[in-house]
């Protein structure tokens, strides 16, 4: 297999030459540089490229071209290379054009012409670009195999984790060709899916997910007994407190139980984070988080829960899903919240098989040409809503109030009404679902009339709002009646501190009931529910673990 491809299109041949130049001088060692003159050429290059088992890395597109424009140019190219990275090239006066575009369909980044010097304005977008890949390439010959039942709930759940992990893996049903051939050479039956095959050949069957993250290379161990900071939760608020709380010199450990990124790693597009005008996905975001973590060496534990906490003087103790410990000067809680599950007949047998909970990004491509239903009238439904309209035939969303006004950002309103595919549903819920092995059809209550009718539906995506998932910290730490964790001021009764306070000195902003221990993000009681404010407390919950410790 030869080095990856960099394509660029572009109709005016002088800037095709100068880019295809500019790329080759920095990339070319490494990257094949594909130039081609139109869009038509441009897809036929990477049809063959496909064909042969060709890889690419990044595809750049002119915006404007004659027969076929550049976004609608990359969305074909997608799928031939889901995975490659891509960016529109424009012109000043069509950026605005670019960036509406661009908000429909999955762009990485737009680059204005001209770039020079390039090394400012060319290489630090592609350096990204390529770093994205080959975090989550299509490295089909390295990857781990899945070989699995659609409709089977483990084998959903080992997709779904690999996927929300950013692990780049081939999946396979077992009644294919390929995968019978894998349960074959494994010595095990259809009936032993999920089987996960690592790329050094070993072959698990039904794994547990700590065995999963294991064979992906993902610790599940902490190197020490104790640390100076130990975080509670991967989302953005817990790696934002990662790469301060390690940049900054202490030896920080974050437990994650599921994926890092949380919530926002789930994010189609997020579109309000400060610096990303172009939005960014939440893969994206997780990706280049996880990166910056590691590069100033914070440990991350994967697939552990922290089920426990216990403060023995100055040290707190967190107790472990595998039944171990860890032990820190300091803790930030940065657990923020989980989805309410949905109560109705039916709906607790068939999540995962065609249920499911957020955006299940690994479902995208297996809800091709199917009639998806999305429960939820929040930003969060209405990017799913976006997401799965590029699959699916049609997206139904079901709203319980009286309109997405109240509850859905406009921006995200008017990217729905444009398509064709997507329609809501207003003042209805989901009253029961049916199906054998898999969800078959769901009966929708509508409040206008209060009749009930019973459609088809394969797939049900459920974002019916959030709760903190806190029991697990009992009495240790002052909580409100939702389970939300109070900090600083809202610690505070008449100006008097909270029981049990042994220090001269209110509550930091961010501190909980208790010195040393903090809490960041989605947790907080009263906090903003954003991808900004987590990440901005994660960060300056840090610098109150530094004034807390600066008094030990
Ligand atoms: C689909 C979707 C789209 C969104 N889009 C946007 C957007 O466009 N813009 C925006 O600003 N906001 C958006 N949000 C909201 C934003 O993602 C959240 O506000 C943000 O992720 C909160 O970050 P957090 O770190 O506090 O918590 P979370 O993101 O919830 O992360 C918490 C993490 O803690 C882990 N965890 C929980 N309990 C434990 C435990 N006991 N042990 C170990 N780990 C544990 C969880 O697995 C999770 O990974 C969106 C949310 C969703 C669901």
């Amino acid at each position: 297999m030869g080095h990856p491809a960099i394509l660029t299109v572009d109709d005016d041949p002088s800037v095709s030459r100068a880019i295809a130049r500019d790329l080759r001088r920095r990339y070319g060692e490494n990257y094949r540089i594909i130039r081609a003159a139109a869009a038509a050429d441009a897809l036929e290059a990477l049809r063959e490229l496909k064909l042969r088992g060709g890889r690419v890395a990044v595809i750049l597109a002119d915006y404007r071209m004659p027969q076929m424009n550049g976004i609608e140019f990359l969305e074909q190219a997608m799928d031939l290379f889901p995975n490659a990275r891509r960016a529109l090239l424009t012109a000043y006066a069509d950026t605005d054009a670019a960036i509406q575009a661009i908000n429909q369909v999955d762009v990485d980044h737009y680059l204005l012409k001209p770039w020079d010097p390039p090394e400012e304005k060319l290489y630090p977008v592609i350096d990204a670009l390529l770093d994205a890949w080959l975090e989550s390439g299509d490295r089909d010959l390295e990857a781990i195999r899945v070989v699995g039942h659609r409709w089977n709930e483990q084998s959903y759940q080992v997709r779904d984790f690999l996927t929300r992990n950013l692990v780049p893996y081939r999946w396979l049903s077992a009644e294919e060709a390929e995968g019978r051939r894998l349960l074959e050479a494994a010595g095990v039956g259809p009936e032993a899916v999920p089987l996960v095959v690592t790329p050094d050949g070993r072959a698990l069957s039904q794994p547990s997910t700590t065995e999963v993250a294991e064979a992906a290379g993902l610790s599940t161990a902490p190197d020490r007994d104790f640390y100076d900071l130990i975080i509670v939760g991967g989302g953005p608020a817990g790696l934002g407190a990662a790469v301060y709380g390690a940049s900054e010199g202490l030896r920080t450990l974050l437990v994650e139980r599921q994926a890092v990124g949380g919530q926002a790693g789930q994010s189609s597009r997020i579109e309000n984070y400060l610096g990303f005008p172009d939005g960014i996905s939440g893969g994206d975001l997780t990706t280049r988080a996880r990166r910056q973590v590691g590069k100033f060496d914070a440990e991350v534990l994967n697939t552990r829960t922290v089920t426990g906490l216990r403060v023995d003087g100055p040290a707190k103790t967190l107790a472990l899903s595998d039944g171990g410990e860890v032990s820190a000067h300091s803790v930030v809680l940065a657990t923020g919240v989980a989805y309410r599950p949905l109560v109705a007949d039916g709906v607790h047998e068939l999540t995962g098989s065609g249920i499911y909970y957020g955006s299940a990004a690994s479902e995208g491509p297996g809800c091709k040409d199917a009639d998806v239903y999305i429960i939820g009238g929040a930003n969060s439904a209405g990017q799913a809503a976006m997401y799965f309209s590029r699959y699916a035939k049609h997206v139904t969303l079901l709203v319980r109030g009286d309109s997405l006004e109240t509850s859905m950002s406009y921006y995200l309103i008017q990217q729905i009404e444009k398509k064709d595919n997507i329609s809501v549903r207003t003042r209805c819920e989901v009253i029961g679902a049916q199906g054998e092995g898999h969800l078959q059809a769901i009966t929708i209550c509508d409040s206008k009339d209060g009749l009930s009718t019973t459609v088809e539906c394969g797939y049900l995506f459920v974002f019916i709002g959030a709760e903190p998932r806190t029991d697990w910290l009992g009495d240790a730490v002052a909580r409100d009646e939702k389970g939300f964790v109070y900090t600083g001021p809202d610690l505070l009764t008449n100006g008097t501190r909270p029981k049990g306070w042994d220090r001269d000195r209110d509550p930091f902003y961010l501190e909980c009931s208790v010195p040393g221990i903090f809490a960041a993000g989605d947790v907080r009681a009263n906090s903003v529910k954003r991808v900004a404010s987590a990440v901005g407390e994660g960060a300056m919950a840090v610098t109150l673990v530094h004034r807390y410790l600066e008094a030990q």
